[in-house]
């Protein structure tokens, strides 16, 4: 059978399992269920020794870390405050000693860092690979979840730090190129991101919010997430795409496209949403304004206000 595709995929699982009554289910960054006078968020996330991390590139306490860091995102993703965390581990012989008591070291840090416990999980051995699933428990107070489907046309959107780090570290490792100061932060914000809790909680607090979403498979990708459940389209100014310092100055020296990086590359962790014009004027944390929701299901880039004709496209698992 020819394969769906990732998100064909989960479509097709989405069409067999509907939500029941007064629960969100999968489609979003988490599921919504109503609890008290709040709501629970939760979400999980895999990560693989070999598709997400190379044993011999990021020590365990980065993929502790991580593995932890990518799920308290997703919470971030909906305003929310994480509450739990669960892990299940499968650990191949040669990781069961050192590599396992360095993972936890990493994966604590983060817990003591945002304050979340571990509260169970699951260990097996595994045949070939380290496999690592998190599950994260998140609360919010009752119908105010930001979720990818409440935009409206005429929205500024917004992204509340630097895009393209990440990816930029990322092509760092994989080319072996020099670790200058500057590779090495891009290095850093890849192998320890930064879950956006404090602005989830600006922004959900603030009211203003329409959509929001945190950039996992990269803004172009995540972006096409929001249209599709807002049904609205969306313009990007790429001179507006905040990217750090050390960014620009390793795509000068490399001669790498840093808009290729900004767009397309993932795992930065910020968070993009829609709300008014000029919140970047308003709230505690930064947010910088990249474009606005517009009619039709098209995405168009534009630079210097000129519409191009070149397209970027986000991460896809298969
Ligand atoms: P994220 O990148 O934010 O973690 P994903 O793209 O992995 O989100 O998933 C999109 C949505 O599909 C989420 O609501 C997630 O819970 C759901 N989903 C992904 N894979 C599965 C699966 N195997 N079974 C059920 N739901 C899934
Ligand atoms: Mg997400």
């Amino acid at each position: 059978m020819k394969s769906r595709g990732e998100f064909g995929f989960i479509d097709h699982i989405k069409a067999n399992f509907p939500a029941p009554e007064g629960i969100i289910g999968i489609g979003d960054d988490c599921a919504v269920m109503p609890a008290g006078e709040g709501e629970l968020l939760f979400s999980t996330d895999l990560l693989m020794e070999g598709v997400h991390f190379l044993r011999s590139e990021s020590s365990p306490e980065d993929v502790g870390w991580k593995a932890a860091a990518v799920n308290l995102s997703d919470i971030a993703a909906m305003g929310g405050i994480p509450v739990a965390t669960f892990l299940s581990i499968a650990l191949p012989k040669d990781a069961q000693g050192e590599w396992a008591e360095r993972f936890i070291e990493g994966y604590t840090q983060i817990s003591r860092t945002y304050d979340v416990p571990l509260l169970g999980g699951d260990t097996t051995s595994s045949l070939m690979k380290i496999a690592v699933n998190v599950g994260v428990l998140g609360r919010c107070p009752k119908g105010k979840r930001l979720m990818r489907s409440g935009a409206k046309v005429g929205e500024t959107i917004y992204v509340t730090g630097p895009l393209g780090d990440s990816a930029g570290g990322l092509q760092a490792i994989l080319k072996g190129i020099e670790k200058t100061e500057n590779v090495t932060r891009l290095i850093e914000r890849h192998k320890r991101p930064v879950p956006r809790i404090d602005a989830g909680k600006v922004l959900i607090e603030s009211g203003k919010v329409g959509a929001m979403m945190d950039i996992s498979d990269g803004m172009a990708s995540d972006l096409r997430h929001i249209m599709k459940a807002s049904e609205v389209g969306a313009v990007i100014a790429l001179d507006r795409l905040p990217c750090s310092p050390e960014l620009v100055c390793v795509c000068a020296e490399q001669g790498w496209d840093r808009y290729e990086l900004a767009t397309s590359g993932g795992e930065d962790f910020e968070l993009l949403f829609t709300g008014p014009e000029g919140l970047e004027n308003e709230l505690d944390i930064m947010v910088y304004p990249i474009g606005k929701t517009v009619q039709g299901k098209d995405l168009i880039w534009t630079e210097n206000g000129r519409i191009l004709n070149s397209d970027y496209i986000g991460y896809k698992h298969f």
